[in-house]
């Protein structure tokens, strides 16, 4: 049976239910509200929540919750039911505008960075209008915003909301000096690529580090790995099919526009991606994409691994974050667009996230940075540590060709007119592909490729909308101000080649060679984490953020302190489930195997075969097991260590130096014996159970 496209967005309030069910002027209020950020009257509020609740109840929900984004990346709220007893003895049901407004979840149990102390345990949500509700399972969601009882952000979604503001703003000053008087709003869009991997639930389950931490903390390599590049985009397996269809129709329901779905390079590997949004929505639809497939994956019997790194050796999981700005008059600005005008708004929008990327590589860093996305960035896979941009040799050619003042030649078919004789004629296309690039134009749109696969996409695209509203920031008070007009967008242009030329590279990025390139540029290389998050409370980098009101120096501050926590709560989950399954599961396992082996060389050796080998096995089994003992016991030591560390810093260098480093040790014991040991002894289903039984 095929999917019936009508019930597309059947579980969505959207603007069609909104027509539906409201009358005129209410409808027209909170579409002014949605459209241009106008505050919503209690009254207005009254009659859209009771036809909320109403059309909710249609779709079978009894419940609502306030849906928000701690700075957990996972998503939260509690749920209330509309129940309310009636005075003769039964129930109605009932949802008022304040409670569709605004809610007061106990803070006190989500992660704050020293933002809100325990004894004001006090959190508001708040009802974010421009991203639709849905029901859900029987719950109306209500997306909201999140923050303390004083008033700073809790979650990723205030900044965001904040960031798209900032770079609207600035975007529109642009272009009303460029004389546009038809566009009144700029969007950030965004379209978040989602990587994951498919293993066997029954596996999986068997499978203690995959199911705290979402990743194999031990396991030799299989024969087989990726080298035959098979995976690709090849045909899909019958049970992964079977999946994506059920995921894609769930998706669909809630309205969330999942369009390619496609096996990725590892083994058991699969991206979706969904058609690009406002950049709010594709946030909220990013998580909501996280949260249905895992679902649907163990509806399946599958389970479904969101981690950065789940397999060694084996090519990681990101979550490409396309991103560009696009006019309610129907422009998106980073198209190089078809006539003169545009292609010269169109480099001066260039100019501007080109300067934002090499001012702040910085903060775009931090923002992709997390303890399992440290064991992708910078292996020769995903894009490096370090940040730059891939332009494409024709669109880099043509900037340097302005830098220098000249015309380019080029042969009419494929070029696009600008109209002003010392500005260059522009290519068609511009861009070929360049998959090692952390920051690539692909014709229309720029991809942020570091970002994590279990990460939210708010973070990098508040950064993102931050960064790019600064320069806009700048180029606009040019542009306001400026005798000639022309002259100064080539000069724009020609001071963006000269300072930040440095920042486009369109070579491999995975080479050495770059690395060594890039320092000589001057480009910085945050290889880890506890590295990157220092960014967030540079001194220049709070003054951005408070500038722009995306975030106060609290809040910096606040998210600061979380990256630390988590990363070292990440890392200590990691250990102790090691420790765990080296002391319960590998050394008893080994041990009587080597035990066996023992007996069988006594045995042969009672029947006259004395057998040198069979023991020689036993003796490096034997010293294997002293060796993973003694690492066990020092990683317990250091686990224990940590917990007397009070300075967040020190204690996540702390875990990223000591207690890392341990864990290496470990598993390379573990992966040694795994391959000594007989297929029926060892204790936990290896890699090529895994990746090649689903
Ligand atoms: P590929 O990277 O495979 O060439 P696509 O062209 O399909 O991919 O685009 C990848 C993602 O980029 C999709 O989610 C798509 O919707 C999104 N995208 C396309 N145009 C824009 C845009 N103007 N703004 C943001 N995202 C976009
Ligand atoms: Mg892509």
């Amino acid at each position: 049976m095929s999917y019936d496209f009508s019930q597309f967005g059947c579980q969505v309030f959207n603007d069609t239910v909104m027509r539906e069910k409201l009358s005129r002027s209410t409808y027209r209020s909170l579409r002014h509200s949605i459209d241009d950020g106008a505050p919503l009257g209690p009254e207005v509020a009254e009659v859209v929540a009771s036809a909320m609740k109403d059309w909710a109840v249609e779709q079978g929900a009894a419940h609502f919750t306030h849906w928000f984004q701690p700075m957990t990346s996972f998503t939260a709220g509690k749920h209330d039911s509309f129940l309310t007893p009636a005075k003769d003895g039964r129930a109605i049901l009932e949802f008022s505008g304040k409670e569709l407004i605004v809610g007061e979840p106990d803070a006190s149990s989500f992660p704050n960075g020293g933002l809100r102390n325990t004894f004001e345990a006090r959190g508001y949500t708040s009802w974010d209008c421009t991203s639709p509700a849905f029901v859900r399972e029987g719950t109306l969601y209500i997306p909201t915003a999140f923050y303390s009882y004083t008033g700073e952000a809790l979650d990723t979604k205030t900044p965001l909301l904040r960031s798209n503001e900032a770079v609207a703003r600035e975007a529109l000053r642009v272009l009303k000096a460029f004389g546009n008087t038809t566009a009144t709003r700029v969007s950030p869009t965004v379209g978040a690529e989602q990587e994951y991997f498919l293993v066997d639930r029954e596996k999986y389950e068997q499978r203690l580090d995959l199911k705290l931490c979402g990743r194999t903390l031990f396991g030799a390599r299989p024969a087989k790995g990726q080298e035959m590049e098979d995976h690709y985009c090849g045909r899909i397996r019958l049970r992964v099919r079977q999946f994506m269809r059920e995921l894609d129709e769930a998706l669909w329901d809630l309205g969330v526009p999942v369009k390619t779905e496609h096996n990725e390079a590892a083994p058991a590997q699969h991206e979706l991606a969904p058609i690009f949004e406002q950049v709010n929505v594709a946030a909220d639809h990013n998580q909501l994409i996280m949260e249905v497939i895992r679902e649907i994956a163990k509806k399946n019997g599958l389970a479904c691994l969101l981690h950065e790194k789940p397999f060694e050796g084996v090519n990681g999981s990101g979550k490409h974050n396309n991103w560009s700005l696009s006019t309610d008059d129907g422009q998106n600005l980073l198209d190089p667009g078809k006539t003169p005008y545009e292609n010269m708004q169109f480099l001066v929008f260039l100019s501007a996230v080109i300067t934002a990327v090499d001012n702040h590589a910085d903060l775009l860093r931090m923002s992709a940075a997390s303890a399992g996305n440290d064991f992708r960035l910078g292996g020769h896979e995903a894009p490096p540590a370090i940040i730059s941009i891939f332009l494409g040799d024709q669109l880099t050619d043509i900037l340097e060709h302005i830098a220098h003042g000249d015309v380019v030649e080029q042969t009419p078919s494929c070029i696009l007119e600008t109209g002003v004789a010392t500005l260059p004629k522009l290519p068609r296309d511009g861009s070929d592909r360049n998959r090692t690039s952390p920051f690539a134009f692909t014709g229309n749109k720029f991809e942020f490729r570091m970002v994590g696969s279990s990460a939210s996409i708010a973070v990098s695209s508040y950064i993102l909308n931050t960064i790019v509203a600064d320069s806009l920031s700048q180029i606009a008070d040019r542009l306001e101000t400026c005798a000639d007009f022309d002259a100064e967008i080539q000069k724009i242009v020609q001071e963006t080649v000269r300072d930040h030329g440095r920042v486009i590279f369109n070579g491999n990025n995975y080479t050495d060679e770059w690395v060594e390139e890039a320092a000589r540029r001057g480009l910085p290389n945050f290889r880890n984490t506890v590295d990157a998050i220092s960014a967030m409370i540079a001194p220049k980098n709070i003054a951005l953020m408070e500038k722009f009101h995306v975030m106060s120096g609290a809040e910096c501050q606040a998210r600061y302190e979380i990256m630390l926590e988590n990363y070292c709560k990440l890392v200590s989950i990691e250990g102790a489930t090691m420790c765990e399954m080296s002391r319960r599961q590998i050394l008893p396992a080994v041990t009587e195997f080597a035990g066996k082996m023992a007996q069988s060389y006594s045995r042969m050796k009672d029947a006259g075969v004395e057998n040198e080998a069979v023991l020689n096995l036993v003796k490096q089994l034997s010293g294997y097991i002293t060796e993973m003992e003694r690492i066990t016991g020092q990683l317990e030591a250091a686990l224990d260590t940590c917990t007397g560390i009070t300075d967040h810093f020190e204690d996540a260098k702390y875990h990223r130096d000591t207690v890392r480093t341990l864990m290496e040790e470990l598993r390379g014991v573990s992966d040694r014996m795994e391959t000594m040991v007989s297929a029926e002894a060892w204790p936990i289903p290896t890699y090529a159970d895994l990746l090649y039984r689903v």
